[in-house]
């Protein structure tokens, strides 16, 4: 399916986002796009594809602020962007977001974000059983670098514990909130109840082994449960 945006169109979300990566490097930190500019066409109907666009857009777009951000665990420079709006007023808003744009069901988000807000009890598992030089449980082969031991779900597989709790609790939270450093939705505060029943479901259900890394992904299930 062919995406349309701004008049420009892409074969796939990777091109675009590739196309989007390569405008704002050579825009370059604190360029500012204003309706002058040529970009601004594109970066309004990015903006558009926001499942929360009108959240974001607010009283109206004066300006687009490109700015660096940081690339998640590696210590590479990124880029992003800002809207400014009318009032003056700045938000930051996701270009991953927007090029996943309003089909990315909020089930699916809701998922995303079940899973991330396990992984804190993954990593605790990890650094409390991980012993460098551990044998995988698969594959017999040592694991000499805890970046190399991966938890994996045994017994009840993450999925099946995200949808039993799905299932028992369909009153899930219909917004989310923006992580701001890394662009991901977490819960909002006021959603702290449902967030609480959800860790305590899955970590009474959850049983971990430790992996390899090549036996984890072989057997096509990551740490984070897929
Ligand atoms: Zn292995």
């Amino acid at each position: 399916m062919k995406l349309e945006i701004g008049n420009i169109s892409f074969n796939t979300q990777k091109a675009l986002k590739e196309y989007i990566r390569s405008v704002l490097r050579s825009l370059g930190h604190d360029a500012i796009v204003d309706a002058n500019s040529p970009h601004f066409p594109f970066f309004a109907a990015l903006t558009d594809r926001h499942p929360e666009a009108d959240v974001k857009i607010g009283i109206g777009i004066r300006n687009f602020i490109v700015r660096e951000s940081w690339g998640g665990s590696t210590s590479t420079v990124v880029f992003a962007f800002d809207i400014e709006r009318t009032d003056g007023s700045r938000i930051d808003i996701s270009f991953h977001t927007c090029v996943a744009g309003k089909s990315n069901s909020r089930k699916q988000d809701i998922r995303n974000v079940l899973r991330a807000t396990i992984i804190p009890q993954t990593i605790a598992y990890r650094n409390e059983h991980f012993v460098s030089g551990m044998l995988c449980l698969l594959c017999g082969e040592p694991i000499t670098h805890p970046k190399d031991a991966h938890v994996d779900h045994t017994d009840t597989p993450f999925k099946s514990i995200m949808d039993s709790f799905l299932s028992a609790n369909p009153d899930f939270p219909l917004e989310l909130a923006e992580e701001s450093e890394k662009h991901h939705y977490v819960f909002k505060d006021e959603d702290i109840d449902y967030k609480t029943k959800w860790i305590d479901h899955h970590r009474s259900l959850a049983m971990y082994r430790i992996l390899c890394y090549k036996c984890n992904v072989r057997g096509g299930k990551s740490w984070r449960g897929q």
